[in-house]
């Protein structure tokens, strides 16, 4: 008897959660295989980039290999890049995988009795000149260590005077979101550490962040009261706030703003908005402008209902008629929310709607301090949280998703492991 196959493309926050319960629940038991591609070997949780970026967190490290994790859960990996989709006879087809010049596979077809789109998103530069070719992205492990080297190497451009291209080092992120305001945080925190293993020439005061954001606050997602908190902590770290700035065009060099003021940078980082990738708008199912798969509130694509999608990729209207937000903890609830209506399908039973909770949102500063709400009940009224309380509950989301993907003997072990790494090995990666 052959099995009904469930590809889930894309293992990343929401994807690898969910393989991860259909490879215990049917794929250890047979009742289904259980496929997940992804065009990366490893997995690294994405709210962890901007740690990786500036080295505080080594990918090396917390990076979960698909191939040893698919052994252990119960399902079966293939590495590829999506690159199209034939509705009618059920096939995705993946891109030739090509490294370093040389055709390691030539591209391969997978057919699928269900297909879960888990993709994520990519920065949205909105078209703005020069932003492309110009400015770092925040998107992937690699985009992350590319910047991290760039960092390193400007940092060892400072210790000689004569190659400074300003007097104190200047790095200018746009998007005041959390991506933009945790790097900001981190930067300090990373310049700090830095001059402490030896890179004496510069010190956190020597540093000069400009973090530039279109709309009239920082964090414009997030309530008010967060929003001010945060804008206070990052004054007294000294970034410089441009609220209500838009830019307009990106070179080597800086910024320019639709006021006509140019900010003059080192290092530039994009991380304003997000879209999710264009491709998805070429499958033949309908997507948003923003390229974001249309679904129904059982996550099924409004046109196909064997395909599915969830996380960053998926517009899924709420009760309300609002969209469910691109954020971890809405992925995470997706998978949750798909890995049953999978499994009733398979069993012939109806599935349910997704309702998104939102259990509030934390903010991290590096080692400086964490902002945030918690939702309490179903009532939703917020609970304000600061200092470690909130630094406890950041670290525990990437816990949560640990003990997700690997269980509680497993975290546990990590959790310990952590801890001794803190002793054994530099606060950052340096190399
Ligand atoms: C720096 C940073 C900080 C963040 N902080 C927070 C936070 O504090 N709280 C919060 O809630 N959210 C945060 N987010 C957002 C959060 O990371 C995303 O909402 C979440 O990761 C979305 O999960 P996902 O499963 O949809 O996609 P992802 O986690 O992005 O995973 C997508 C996966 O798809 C794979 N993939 C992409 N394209 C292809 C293809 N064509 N073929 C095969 N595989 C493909 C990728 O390799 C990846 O593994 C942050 C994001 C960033 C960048």
């Amino acid at each position: 008897m052959t099995l009904p196959r469930i590809v889930v493309v894309g293992g990343g926050a929401g994807g690898l959660e969910l393989v991860t319960r259909l490879g215990r629940k049917l794929g250890k038991r047979k009742r289904a295989e259980i496929v997940l591609v992804d065009r990366n070997p490893t997995h690294i949780w994405k709210p962890l980039l901007h740690e990786v970026a500036t080295g505080v967190l080594d990918s090396g490290l917390d990076e979960v290999s698909y191939q040893g994790h698919s052994k252990a859960h119960g399902y079966r990996f293939q590495r590829g890049t999506l690159s199209d989709l034939d509705h009618d006879a059920r096939r995705l087809t993946l891109a030739p995988i090509i490294d370093d010049g040389t055709l390691v596979l030539p591209s391969r077809t997978l057919e699928y009795d269900y297909l879960v789109l888990a993709l994520g998103s990519v920065s949205n530069d909105f078209g703005t000149p020069g932003v492309a070719s110009h400015c770092h992205f925040l998107d992937s492990p690699q985009q992350a260590e590319a910047f991290r080297q760039a960092m390193l190497n400007t940092f060892l451009r400072y210790s000689d005077p004569e190659r400074r291209l300003h007097p104190n080092l200047v790095v200018g992120i746009v998007g005041a979101g959390a991506t933009g305001v945790e790097l900001a945080a981190e930067l300090y925190d990373a310049s700090k550490m830095l001059h402490s293993y030896g890179f004496t020439s510069l010190n956190s005061g020597q540093l000069d962040v400009h973090l530039i954001e279109a709309a009239p606050q920082i964090l414009p997602a997030l309530p008010t009261r967060i929003s001010k908190a945060v804008y206070r902590e990052l004054e007294k770290l000294g970034v410089n706030i441009h609220v209500d700035t838009r830019v307009t065009q990106a070179d080597e060099h800086g910024f320019m703003t639709a006021d006509g003021t140019r900010i003059e940078t080192d290092l530039n980082v994009w991380a304003a908005g997000i879209r999710a990738p264009s491709f998805l708008s070429e499958l033949g199912l309908s997507t948003e402008r923003n390229h974001q798969i249309k679904v129904k509130r059982t996550l099924q694509s409004i046109d196909d209902e064997r395909i599915f999608a969830l996380g960053d990729c998926a517009a899924c209207p709420q009760a309300d008629g609002k969209m469910v937000p691109p954020r971890a903890q809405a992925a995470h609830q997706q998978a949750t929310r798909l890995y049953h209506n999978l499994c009733a399908i398979l069993e012939d039973k109806p599935l349910k709607d997704f309702t998104f909770h939102d259990r509030g949102s934390l903010i991290s500063l590096a080692h400086f301090d964490a902002v945030g709400s918690l939702m309490r009940g179903a009532s939703a009224r917020s609970l304000f949280i600061e200092g470690r309380l909130a630094k406890l509950f950041y670290a525990s989301l990437y816990r949560m998703h640990q003990f997700a993907i690997h269980g509680a003997v497993k975290t546990g072990m990590t959790v310990v492991v952590d801890g001794i790494n803190r002793f054994l090995r530099p606060k950052m990666k340096l190399h």
